[in-house]
């Protein structure tokens, strides 16, 4: 029989061949065989990623799009794999998702010839952002369900070493699909997760790790996100002393469905009780598949209804999570970059239950794996797949950071994008450096070659031969105007600063206050001149007197260090900036305009900055006060 390790030839990740291989061996010798197989490629990273390279290319070469640049004569079987590779990065293109749009498009309208894959594709996925206007369509294909499923289970080995759970036990799992929907050429189009969740490897992972999560399937895949939401709380309540973990994809979906339980305990133990499901679940077929699941339980309904009374009297519902979950033994969501503002709110939720930040990828590739699990979301870093794409990195430097910056810098071509680094030659995995940023590169099993994705990460070490990185931001710049230049982690870090004020509103600093930032977004205003930004905030709690507000206002302005915008501001060539409040359930309207035109909660990010017509509309309808910044005089 073939283990793990022999059927993880590189480049390929046949996991799903042996399901039932998965029951008779024990837990244990599956973590062992996957944690076997993992050091076995981080020890040879560089090697790995040569012949993951050419294997993508011995799949691959014959179709359009790489016969546009290695010919029609390419005998890649004849040649070496780093002469392959060392041809592949000079003669296929760096690329946007814009350049490879018409390729997918043709692909989307039912083009079956071999355009970017020799293999059909048969599914898109909906990546976040759009291309003009459009949603941005990747390719999706077994490889990529295999891949996810594979990302899983290495995380789970890494982490069962340290946080060890029982098996047969549930997993309280706020996961959903997105609406899906068939392009002309008849491609099934929807999230990456969503496909994921209807695929194969989901029912794989869920029984080769024992541990089924607590919604079936009907719940997941409901479509109505605030239906789903109540269904996969009330069977967490159902089966709460056998959660083991409680999980999302993103933290933002653990968020959202807390912030909704504070409400609607009632309502759930009700249920609970009798053994029912309220007329907020609409849909028969997740009715039927709900009210299978669970039995009335009065005791259980009384134990939790005066657990909850009290959490909501004395607490403020700090500790939800482990008091009503009393097995479970941390929490496993992704937490770091656009999810960093919502780690406080999930912190209060969790009390002393572990937080454990899930692993990096995209819809167009897995990348990294958490290997410590022990470390705390703003410690956390992904070590490279070496098997999952050939990556590459090229390295940004900071126009700031040059005059003091002494490392080298001769490659460097200083770049025609807008933003803030200059950018050198992109280099293999194998020659990254520790403490330098780069902007990520993919070439996918899936049809993408030399494609930019624009995060950018941190190379903080090595496991083994294998880069371990930390998320810096995406690099697409969010708010400018003119010289100034601020991602969204400086929009971030602005808004820490700002809100942090909520915190300690009363005069005398006495008396903490409860007030905290659910959500904001913003938006660079030029409609008058001189333009300046705009942040939306949306605050819940106790009020907040004017004066604070006032106050939270000027202190993003003067946290915003670029010096493009300390310049213009101190020139008055940016205007003050403005903080609007909204009313409370703004943000939520936003997520429903975006779940109505396709997103899935489970891979939500708000946007931190927008132009789209519809969202400014939402926004200023619901403002209910305006501040100006008075940190420039
Ligand atoms: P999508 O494929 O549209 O759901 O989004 C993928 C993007 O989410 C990535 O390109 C990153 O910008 C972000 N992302 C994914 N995983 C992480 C992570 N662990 N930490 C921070 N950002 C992440």
């Amino acid at each position: 029989m073939m283990t793990i390790l022999q059927e993880a030839a590189v480049g390929e990740i046949a996991v799903g061949r042996h399901l039932d291989m998965d029951y008779i061996i024990g837990d244990q010798q599956i973590h062992d065989e996957v944690v076997d197989w993992f050091e076995g490629i981080a020890e040879n990273a560089g090697q790995t990623q040569t012949h993951t390279l050419q294997r993508i290319i011995q799949l691959n070469h014959a179709t359009e799009y790489l016969r546009r640049y290695f010919g029609d004569d390419l005998r890649v079987r004849d040649m070496d794999p780093a002469e392959l590779e060392s041809l592949f990065t000079s003669v296929v293109p760096l690329v946007s998702h814009p350049d490879l749009d018409p390729y997918i498009q043709r692909i989307a309208d039912g083009d079956s010839s071999p355009i970017l894959t020799s293999e059909p594709i048969t599914m898109l996925s909906l990546s976040s952002g759009t291309t003009d206007g459009r949603p941005k369509y990747v390719p999706f294909t077994r490889f990529s369900a295999q891949s996810t499923l594979q990302t899983f289970r290495l995380a789970a080995a890494y982490r069962s070493r340290v946080f060890p759970i029982r098996p047969g036990g549930r997993i309280l799992e706020f996961i959903y699909s997105s609406k899906q929907f068939l392009t002309k050429g008849g491609l099934s189009v929807g999230t990456a997760t969503t496909h994921y969740f209807a695929s194969e490897e989901f029912k794989t992972k869920q029984k080769s790790s024992k541990s089924f999560t607590c919604s079936p399937y009907e719940v997941i895949s409901g479509g109505d996100y605030k239906a789903t939401t109540y269904c996969h709380l009330l069977l967490g309540l159902a089966l709460c002393d056998q959660v083991e973990f409680v999980t999302s994809t993103f933290a933002y979906s653990i968020v959202q469905a807390f912030a909704a339980f504070e409400e609607l305990w009632e309502e759930l133990c009700e249920d609970l009780r009798e053994g029912s499901l309220s007329s907020r679940v609409s849909s028969p077929e997740m009715r039927m598949a709900v009210l299978k699941s669970f039995s009335p339980n009065p005791g259980l309904a009384t134990r939790i209804g005066s657990k909850c009374r009290e959490l909501k009297m004395r607490w403020n519902w700090w500790r939800l999570i482990p008091t009503l979950w009393p097995n479970a033994k941390y929490i496993y969501s992704i937490m770091t970059g656009s999810m960093q503002p919502y780690l406080n709110k999930l912190r209060h939720y969790a009390g002393d239950l572990p937080l454990i930040s899930a692993d990096y990828g995209s819809t167009e590739s897995w990348i990294g794996v958490n290997l410590e699990p022990s470390n705390p979301p703003d410690k956390v870093s992904f070590t490279a797949i070496p098997t999952f794409s050939y990556f590459e990195f090229i390295p940004l430097y900071n126009y700031k950071q040059q005059g003091e910056d002494h490392r080298d810098i001769s490659n460097i071509t200083i770049s025609s994008t807008t933003d803030d680094f200059s950018e050198g030659q992109p280099l293999p995995l194998s020659r990254v450096k520790v403490g330098q940023h780069y902007e990520i590169v993919l070439t996918t099993f899936t049809g993408l070659y030399r494609y930019r994705l624009g995060d950018v990460v941190e190379v903080t070490g090595f496991y083994k031969g294998s880069p371990q990185l930390t998320f810096v931001c995406r690099r697409k710049l969010i708010l400018t105007i003119n010289i100034d230049k601020n991602t969204e982690k400086d929009l971030q870090m602005a808004v820490e600063k700002g809100s942090t004020l909520l915190a300690t509103q009363d005069k005398n600093m006495m008396m903490m206050s409860r007030a905290e930032l659910v959500d904001f977004t913003s938006h660079a205003d030029v409609t008058e001149q001189p333009g300046h930004y705009v942040i939306y905030w949306e605050v819940k709690g106790e009020a907040v007197e004017e004066a604070v507000l006032r106050e939270c206002c000027s202190a993003m302005d003067a946290a915003f260090v670029d010096h493009g915008y300390v310049v213009s501001r101190r020139t008055n060539s940016i205007g003050r900036l403005e903080l609007r409040v909204v009313e409370k359930g703004t943000f939520g309207k936003i997520l429903e305009h975006y779940i109505g035109n396709g997103a899935a909660v489970s891979q939500f990010k708000m946007p931190r900055c927008t132009n789209n017509q519809v969202l400014l509309t939402i926004l200023d309808r619901c403002t209910v006060k305006r501040f100006w910044s008075s940190a420039y005089g």
